[in-house]
């Protein structure tokens, strides 16, 4: 795409104040095709083609998105210049390298379910940020059965689930596809999955299964919403994220999978501080780092040439779509939860923490 805009480019600069404006549009439309399109138009009198709203907006968005180029157009000011709409001449299938699509899966178990969760809002962030990084393409799913149709000419994966997870066989799509290169931004509930009745109790304990492997890590519990305190490890992923910062959101204890993760975030608890019953029971609390006291919520785990990024932070819920009983009195010094909540995802250091992982994992 940015190649096409260059083509504008030195249109406009062959064309001199006063003569008509004459340029080919080559642009990029949903569904990967490229759109070569022919565009007259005449410049008012005393006016330089070279002032050309149409043109410019078309210049400045060469390094933008087809999204943000249709909302600069809507406030672009076209009014005293006419345009006419030429001959399509040809309309070509993207021969779009693999670097250039993300895959992002959200959504919640059983399919079409929320999950407690507010999956609209979820993905319609992410959606908004892989629109603002840059000219890539992303498609979309909401869970991992037909993960396999779309890994292999992939960059990223980014998922944010609650509830689905790739079975054993398509895990090993998954490790095959990171081994090659690929990179996957796992957030929030993907270290989840499967819960289990516990003999004997009305309660659920979560069951390991590959994608814990693959992933690297494991979810045990949270206790109820709170207020924390995240440290952020130097790597180029946390570059312009300022630590520590404070947070509101599902607290997650994870069990680490992988000895030679990179630790990127942490916190410090030193007890699971859950009422007696609340959420997912487990035998031992094995997120507790040797310390006794930090438990990681991020980190960045190498997988051949590919890596799995995870951030554990990212609760959010609607009125619809809250599971919650109650709030640490952190969030509400009544305990009510609040009917809508979108904890981290309206903090700065989440949003740059998310815009980081994305660049560096779509870089070429
Ligand atoms: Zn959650």
């Amino acid at each position: 795409m940015a190649l096409a805009y260059t083509v504008v480019v030195h249109v406009i600069g062959i064309m001199g104040p006063g003569l008509p404006v004459l340029a080919l549009r080559p642009w990029t439309v949903a569904f990967g095709h490229t759109v070569t399109q022919l565009v007259l138009g005449k410049a008012p009198a005393g006016r330089s083609a070279l002032e050309c709203p149409w043109l410019r907006a078309h210049t400045w968005i060469g390094t933008c998105s087809t999204f943000a180029a249709a909302r600069f157009a809507l406030l672009a000011p076209f009014t005293e210049w006419s345009f006419g709409q030429g001959p399509l001449l040809g309309a070509t299938r993207m021969n779009q390298r693999a670097s250039d699509r993300v895959h992002l899966i959200t959504g919640g178990f059983p399919p079409g379910s929320t999950a407690g969760h507010d999956m609209e809002y979820a993905r319609s962030r992410l959606l908004e940020m892989l629109d603002d990084a840059g000219p890539i393409s992303t498609t979309v799913s909401d869970d991992f059965s037909d993960i396999e149709d779309f890994l292999p000419d992939c960059k990223l994966l980014v998922t944010y689930v609650a509830g689905p997870y790739p079975d054993a066989a398509r895990c090993e799509v998954i490790e095959e596809w990171l081994r090659n290169g690929g990179r996957w931004l796992a957030l929030h509930g993907t270290t989840g999955g499967k819960a289990a009745r516990v003999p004997d109790s009305p309660r659920r304990k979560m069951v390991k299964l590959d994608h814990h492997k693959t992933l690297g890590s494991f979810f045990l519990n949270h206790p109820p919403l709170r207020q924390f305190s995240v440290a952020v490890a130097d790597h180029p992923l946390t570059e312009g994220v300022q630590g520590p910062f404070d947070v509101m959101d599902e607290l997650y204890l994870i069990e680490l999978q992988d000895p030679d993760l990179q630790v990127l975030l942490t916190t410090v608890l030193e007890k699971d501080p859950s009422p007696d019953g609340f959420g997912f029971a487990y035998d031992e609390d094995t997120s507790l780092q040797a310390d006794g006291k930090t438990r990681v919520l991020g980190y960045v785990r190498s997988v051949g040439e590919g890596s799995v990024i995870y951030y554990s932070l990212g609760h959010c819920h609607s009125v619809t779509t809250n599971v919650q009983p109650f709030v640490d009195e952190s969030v509400d010094v009544a305990g009510t939860t609040p009917k809508v909540f979108r904890g981290a995802w309206e903090t700065e250091a989440f949003e740059q923490l998310l815009q980081n992982a994305i660049a560096w994992s779509t870089a070429t």
